[in-house]
């Protein structure tokens, strides 16, 4: 289910999917992308996309790496992958898990 998230006072949405990769040649070829295989920023459309299988830890870290991303869009992305790493890390140490999805 799409999720609605404010992210530098815009509003985007936040969609976990079967395939981000392939779901990327979906948008136009004005469209400016930070993606990877498992998790994409998508503007001006306002979307990210991540895959929905990946496992708890791995999730929050794509979820954050990519948030990252449009906080900051044009920082390098050896310093976003770290950046997200160490989040993910902390927060899951915390105690932060992902809501429970249901399949349809
Ligand atoms: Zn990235």
């Amino acid at each position: 289910m799409p999720t609605d998230v404010f992210l530098n006072r815009e509003g985007w949405t936040v969609e976990h999917v079967d395939d981000p990769a392939t779901r990327v040649s979906e948008y136009g070829e004005h469209s400016e992308f930070r993606n990877h295989k498992d998790g994409v920023a998508i503007k001006p459309e306002n979307v990210i996309l991540i895959n929905e299988d990946l496992p708890g830890p791995d999730r929050l870290e794509m979820e954050i790496h990519e948030m990252l991303h449009v906080l900051d869009w044009d920082r390098p992305e050896d310093q976003i992958h770290a950046r997200a790493e160490e989040l993910a890390a902390a927060l899951w140490r915390l105690g932060w898990r992902p809501r429970k999805r249901v399949r349809q």
